[in-house]
């Protein structure tokens, strides 16, 4: 079946997740085709965002990459719309749940973080917490903290896990595919009509979601093992491969 939408996982995929500078010749290669795909020319099928980058990120590089329908930010918390500049929250995500996930991140500010020097809040997110550390091993304490506040406040559910730079907290039943669902009802295009890429356990989600998912070799092994081609090559280099493949093409 021809592929109507492809949704791409930013970091690890279109980029590395290091802060390092991008591979402009690449990301130049992969930005004319996506514009031309964008634009109904080529073969290959148009392409979204779907990442746990915050809005004003998702903004820019959907003016590069001429991206003129939602994307999905913040991990399925957000999905923001150039057209109209219009970023709304994901399905699931309700001001009472919000309002506890902001009691999370003053605890978070206040508290748990303060123990660990270098580990800071990303920044410009509205319904999804990032930590960032350089030092992976604080993760886990920091987690174990915030799990128990959640349960000693009775809420919000939550679900955290890491990617290889940042852990991520999201509300219970918020993820990636859960907003994917419904952005592809507004696009029309079924589960089968849909292909993605990612790299990290936060793109399980957005496996399930699509019916062909594709990863760069530098994903985790769980992701790997639910893919169903993994690109020998890393990154954006593993982008430009799995945008070759026939499952990626809008024409059948
Ligand atoms: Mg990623």
């Amino acid at each position: 079946m021809a592929v109507k939408w492809i949704l791409a996982d930013i970091d690890g995929c279109l980029s590395p997740d290091e802060s390092v500078p991008w591979d402009m010749a690449l990301f130049g290669r992969f930005a004319e085709r996506v514009r031309e795909a964008n634009g109904g020319r080529g073969t290959v099928a148009p392409l979204t965002l779907c990442t746990g980058r915050p809005q004003p990120y998702v903004e820019v590089l959907q003016k590069i990459l001429d991206i003129r329908v939602p994307s999905i930010c913040e991990n399925g918390a957000v999905l923001y719309s150039i057209v109209d500049n219009h970023p709304r929250l994901g399905p699931g995500v309700s001001e009472e749940k919000l309002l506890q996930l902001r009691a999370v991140r003053a605890f978070l500010e206040t508290e748990a973080l303060p123990e660990h020097p270098g580990a800071v809040i990303q920044f410009g997110k509205e319904a999804q917490i990032s930590v960032y550390c350089e030092r992976v091993e604080v993760f886990a304490p920091i987690r174990r903290r915030v799990e128990a506040f959640a349960a000693a406040k009775g809420g919000p559910a939550l679900v955290i896990n890491s990617s290889p730079c940042y852990l991520n907290i999201s509300l219970a039943g918020v993820d990636k595919g859960s907003t994917l669902r419904v952005l592809l009802d507004e696009l029309g295009a079924s589960h089968d009509e849909a292909a993605g890429v990612g790299d990290s356990i936060g793109d399980l989600a957005l496996r399930e979601a699509v019916g062909f998912f594709a990863c760069p070799v530098n994903a985790c092994a769980e992701i790997k093992d639910a893919a169903d081609y993994v690109s020998p090559f890393p990154n954006i280099e593993g982008m430009l491969d799995i945008l070759d493949r026939p499952e990626m093409q809008r024409t059948g």
